[in-house]
C-alpha cells in the first residue's frame, strides 16, 4: 500500500529501530507508550485490520503473536497484554493490522 505508514516501516522506507524481525513481521516500540513495556508488532504484507490478516493469512498471524512472546520474555517478564484495536469505533488509528504488546513487567525497553 503506497501510502500505509506501517508499509513503510515495514519495507524500510521510514528508519525506525527495529526490536525484532521473523519471516512475516516486524516489531518497533510504540511511539507513544502505555506500559513501560509497548511495542507493536505489524506483519510485512499489508493487512487493514487483525480479522483480515487471521483469514487471509493465518502463518503470519501465529509468526506475528510468535514474535512479540519472544520479544516480551526479552523487555518484560515474559507478561503481556495483546491488543489489536480493529475499526475506528474501537480506537484503530493505523489502519495496517498491528498488535500492541504491553505489559508492567520488569525490564523496560530503554
Ligand atoms: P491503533 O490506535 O491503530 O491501535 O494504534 C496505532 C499505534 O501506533 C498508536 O499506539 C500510536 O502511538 C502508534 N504510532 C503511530 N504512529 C507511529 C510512528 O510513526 N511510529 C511509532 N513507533 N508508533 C506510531
Ligand atoms: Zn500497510
Amino acid at each position: 500500500m503506497a501510502d500505509c505508514l506501517f508499509c513503510k516501516i515495514a519495507n524500510g522506507e521510514i528508519q525506525v529501530d527495529l526490536i525484532g524481525e521473523s519471516t512475516h513481521a516486524v516489531a518497533f516500540k510504540d511511539i507513544h507508550p502505555k506500559q513501560p513495556m509497548h511495542f507493536l508488532v505489524v506483519p510485512k504484507r499489508h493487512f487493514s485490520d487483525v480479522a483480515h490478516l487471521a483469514t487471509d493469512d493465518p502463518e503470519a498471524l501465529t509468526d506475528l503473536v510468535q514474535l512479540g512472546v519472544e520479544l516480551s520474555k526479552k523487555h518484560s517478564d515474559g507478561s503481556f497484554r495483546l491488543q489489536f484495536n480493529t475499526g475506528a469505533g474501537a480506537g484503530q488509528t493505523v489502519f495496517h493490522a498491528h498488535g500492541h504488546f504491553m505489559s508492567r513487567g520488569v525490564v523496560g525497553l530503554d
